[in-house]
């Protein structure tokens, strides 16, 4: 496999610090509100990777954080807690706000296909851990204590600005992050924060009431779970110049290690070529998408269709035009398995190559679905083929096994089913009385009014088929 790694601003090999062991964490959510379509992008990108891994053969160990303190609204030390913030305005408490919202992230992870991580490590429940990281620093001499909290302390650590490549000097103090008087220089960050009386969430510390840094969130429990030292860090690419250029500080001055040898980061999804605002209404949720009929899993398949290494424009037209995409490729796979011509094994294997070599590369995942594509256009129709494919979705994760485009055929029936309002099922059971007593014009009358309400309905040798019309 190879990866590109923002540490080293190469495509490289991949190189595991244990044959077959692979240690990898994941930069998760912050529990305040609903996941976005953008958030969302990169879970599916995670989770290609640790699906390729593990294709590839090696155990992984994949570690993700649920942030349910810390994070300001700016990623730096301005703002308030997102997470008090939100109790505040839905007047509930901080864990109740977590706890909704930590439930909201993993269905709509579910709908996506995401396997859920190894381990999923809340930060308030690692506060003694993160003490005690916070303790060694300071105790290494990388950090100290102003009115406000611990900051680290950035100039004794001459290669800070490693991963986004920032040069300190040439940004003035202050142009961005607003001036802290007791900071000794205005990139140093805060470790850990002391608590306003006001401040929900606070707890007791060697340094009075307080509460956590967000990046030192992510320090300790990367530490606790994967050590000193892991595989591969994963996160939007809005985390390279803050939070994972801070975490690696703190790995530096906890360890003396940088904690991960690749830096692997997701691009932005942009919607109408621009950044998704709340102003501008533009920030989708996976129950958004389905409202307006879509399924989570287009979504997951509209992502596919570029490489996660480039910014992807969102708009419904190219939404829409996934869903059909993906329609067609569940019928070919259909098409396929209902043949049992045996086609040369050679060529199987071949296809399977080829698909892990895209993947492989640095997720190709545009190269590998153009793969499935050929192999689901073949004029020669195969059950192996069928099969191939739905190996290949093990990765891919749209539901285009035959065994997944059944389940989900069931499940869209039984929904339709259930949608039935008690008077279309009326409608339904007087034509059946009619045709059995051979009033045929009462029947097509109902047809007619069915009809009229979207219903069409089909009468087979196996019976009566009911379709909701679509337009
Ligand atoms: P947050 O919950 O704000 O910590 O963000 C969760 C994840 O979503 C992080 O890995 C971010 O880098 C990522 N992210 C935020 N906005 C976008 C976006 N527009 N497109 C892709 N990823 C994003
Ligand atoms: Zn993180």
């Amino acid at each position: 496999m190879r990866f590109y790694n923002t540490l080293t601003k190469k495509k490289e090999e991949f190189k595991p610090i244990h044959e077959n062991e692979v240690g990898m964490y994941s930069c998760g959510p912050t529990v305040y509100s609903y996941a976005h379509i953008g958030n969302l992008r990169t879970y599916i990108f995670m989770d290609l990777l640790s699906k390729t891994i593990r294709k590839n053969g090696y155990n992984l160990k994949h570690v993700m954080n649920i942030t349910d303190v810390g994070h300001l609204t700016s990623d730096a030390d301005e703002g308030e807690d997102k997470m008090q913030k939100a109790a505040e305005k839905e007047n509930k408490s901080p864990y109740e706000i977590a706890d909704f919202y930590t439930q909201a992230f993993f269905k709509d992870i579910d709908k996506l296909n995401i396997r859920r991580p190894d381990i999923i490590a809340k930060a308030t429940d690692h506060i003694p851990e993160m003490i005690k990281y916070v303790q060694k620093i300071v105790d290494n001499g990388y950090a100290y204590e102003t009115s406000n909290g611990l900051y680290f302390d950035i100039s004794k650590l001459p290669s800070y600005g490693m991963l986004s490549g920032k040069k300190l000097d040439g940004e003035k103090a202050g142009s961005r992050v607003e001036i802290d008087a007791e900071k000794k220089n205005p990139f140093d960050f805060a470790l850990w924060k002391k608590a306003p009386a006001n401040h929900i969430m606070q707890w007791d510390s060697p340094w009075g009431k307080s509460y956590p840094g967000w990046h030192i969130e992510c320090s300790t429990m990367s530490n606790k779970y994967l050590g000193d030292q892991f595989d591969i860090h994963t996160g939007g690419v809005d985390h390279i110049p803050i939070h994972h250029e801070n975490e690696i500080a703190q790995s530096l001055g906890y360890s003396g290690k940088i904690p991960a040898n690749y830096w692997i980061h997701a691009e932005f999804l942009l919607v109408d070529n621009g950044k998704m605002s709340k102003s501008l209404g533009n920030v989708y949720t996976i129950s958004e998408l389905e409202q307006r009929g879509f399924d989570a899993l287009d979504y997951r398949y509209f992502c596919l269709n570029s490489s996660y290494r480039s910014t992807l424009n969102f708009t419904f037209e190219g939404l829409k035009a996934a869903q059909k995409g993906l329609e067609r490729l569940r019928n070919c796979v259909k098409m396929h398995s209902a043949s049992n011509v045996k086609v040369d094994q050679a060529e199987i294997d071949d296809y399977r190559k080829k698909f892990m070599d895209a993947m492989s590369d640095d997720l190709d995942s545009p190269k590998a679905l153009s793969i499935i594509w050929e192999i689901a256009r073949k004029d020669v129709k195969s059950k192996q083929y069928a099969d191939l494919i739905g190996e290949m979705d093990e990765i891919m994760g749209i539901d285009i096994s035959l065994k997944k485009i059944e389940e989900r055929e069931k499940m869209l029936e039984k929904k339709l089913t259930d949608s039935l309002d008690a008077e279309i099922q009326n409608l339904i059971s007087e034509r059946e009385t009619a045709r059995n007593n051979k009033e045929w014009d009462k029947a097509d009358k109902i047809r007619e009014e069915l009809a009229k309400k979207g219903i069409k309905i089909k009468d087979t040798k196996e019976g009566v088929i009911i379709e909701r019309i679509t337009t």
